[in-house]
């Protein structure tokens, strides 16, 4: 019974332990102005869910991440301002390449990949050390995994040198759709 009446109400079949699942898959360039599009993406894919606030700022935040650091460490496309507020790059560095995001929901729990052909990373301990990174130039503060690390429930890098790499987060939703349950 509650789970038709919260089916109804919230959406709520993910919540509930039915075997329910959806998928979806992008592929864009690796350019920086792809990051916000995969982080609004997602957004969008868990909308239904109703997700609080703060849930969706932790995804957001994590995909963002890991999208930036496929373009800018993965494939190397970089860009910088000269000065500050100028509407136009000084430079671009642009490598073509493809990004791959994939979402499943299934009982509840998002799971996200993040994969890149670029570069991959030799030595993804240390990596993935906060504080760690190979860009200090561009002002990187090497703070990108121990924040998909704190914002996500689980966070799982696989890295080949010279063939990519891929980012699988999880995270588990639904807070704001059992606030509402009324038995
Ligand atoms: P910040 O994310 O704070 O701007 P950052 O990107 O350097 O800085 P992390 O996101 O934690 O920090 O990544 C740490 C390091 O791991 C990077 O400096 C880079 O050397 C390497 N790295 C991360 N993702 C990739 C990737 N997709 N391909 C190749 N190297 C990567
Ligand atoms: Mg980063």
């Amino acid at each position: 019974m509650i789970a038709e009446k919260m089916c109804g109400e919230k959406c709520g079949q993910a919540q509930t332990g039915v075997n329910w699942k959806n998928e979806m898959e992008l592929v864009f360039d690796a350019v920086s102005s792809n990051e916000s599009f995969a982080r609004t993406a997602v957004a969008a894919f868990i909308s239904h869910l109703n997700p609080t606030l703060e849930e969706l700022a932790d995804i957001k935040t994590a995909v963002s991440e890991a999208v930036t650091n496929a373009v800018i460490h993965g494939y190397e496309n970089l860009y910088g301002y000269g000065v500050h507020g100028e509407a136009r790059p000084a430079y671009v560095v642009i490598h073509p390449g493809k990004v791959w995001l994939h979402c499943l929901l299934e009982h509840g729990v998002l799971h996200i990949d993040v994969t890149d052909k670029g570069k991959g990373i030799e030595d993804l301990e240390q990596a993935m050390e906060p504080l760690f990174t190979t860009k200090p130039e561009l002002e990187r503060s090497g703070m990108g995994f121990a924040f998909m690390e704190a914002f996500m429930d689980e966070l799982e890098v696989e890295s080949v040198p010279g063939q990519g790499t891929t980012v699988h987060m999880k995270k588990k939703l639904g807070i704001g759709a059992w606030i509402h349950r009324e038995d």
